[in-house]
């Protein structure tokens, strides 16, 4: 194939523009958010799963605290309704005296309450720190997520926008290049990874870095400049500067 040493210097030019959208692409692919974003959403159905945990266990203690207030309610109303009778002098001495003995039993049982009571509260207060702390962990990750995705959106757009650069720069010079050269191109990039033009740089072919031999080389040089010479080891176009 022969072409034109502009046309040659043009598939270099559309080269570079194609290595330039390659890395870009590559370069949104692997933005650092992607990863950052879903550590933190690993992180939130963590939280999410400790918070309901946190929630149950404050929902059961609240049933026991409940349970134990009425208990405390009851034998106080209790006590009370014997003070009241007692208070009245109603009865007989025998039965005051029981009623007294009564008291005192009740007392002494709702002080046992009393405690276990506070223990419960205790337990309580306990439950619903560690449930305010998991709302607020969850919160701060939700902000975490927000900051990175507008981070991720910053960064893809400004990527994106180079990228179309690129696009409308491509459509500037492939019509410099005859349409056969530029078909072999477009073959040979999309079998060898993106890369279908290379320069000679001294007697190393720029697309595989590899030394071509004397021999090669000298018959390289020997041609006219509108050969199109391909790379005896990777078979991309060769272009002689
Ligand atoms: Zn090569």
């Amino acid at each position: 194939m022969k072409a034109s040493v502009a046309d040659q210097n043009s598939l270099i030019e559309l080269q570079r523009i194609d290595s330039a959208i390659s890395a870009l692409n590559h370069k949104l692919k692997k933005l650092p958010e992607h990863e950052l974003i879903a550590a933190v959403q690993k992180r939130k159905i963590e939280a999410q799963a400790t918070l309901e945990i946190a929630e149950a266990e404050l929902a059961d203690v609240a049933i026991d605290l409940k349970r134990s207030e009425l208990e405390v309610e009851t034998v106080s109303d209790r006590i009370k309704k014997d003070e009241a009778r007692l208070n009245s002098g109603q009865g007989s001495p025998k039965d005051l005296e029981q009623t007294q003995h009564e008291i005192a039993t009740l007392q002494k049982r709702k002080f046992e309450l009393e405690d276990g009571e506070l223990e419960i509260m205790m337990r309580h207060d306990a439950a619903k720190a560690k449930v305010e702390t998991m709302q607020s962990d969850l919160q701060g990750l939700d902000q975490m997520e927000l900051e990175l995705n507008i981070r991720f959106e910053n960064a893809s757009t400004e990527i994106e926008r180079d990228i179309a650069l690129k696009n409308s720069e491509r459509t500037l010079v492939t019509p410099k290049i005859q349409k056969d050269l530029l078909d072999l191109y477009e073959k040979i990039r999309e079998q060898s990874g993106g890369v279908g033009a290379g320069l000679l740089l001294g007697n190393t072919c720029e697309g595989c870095r590899i030394e071509i031999n004397a021999i090669e080389l000298e018959r390289i040089k020997g041609l006219e400049s509108d050969e199109v010479v391909r790379c005896e080891e990777c078979r991309r176009i060769l272009v002689r500067i």
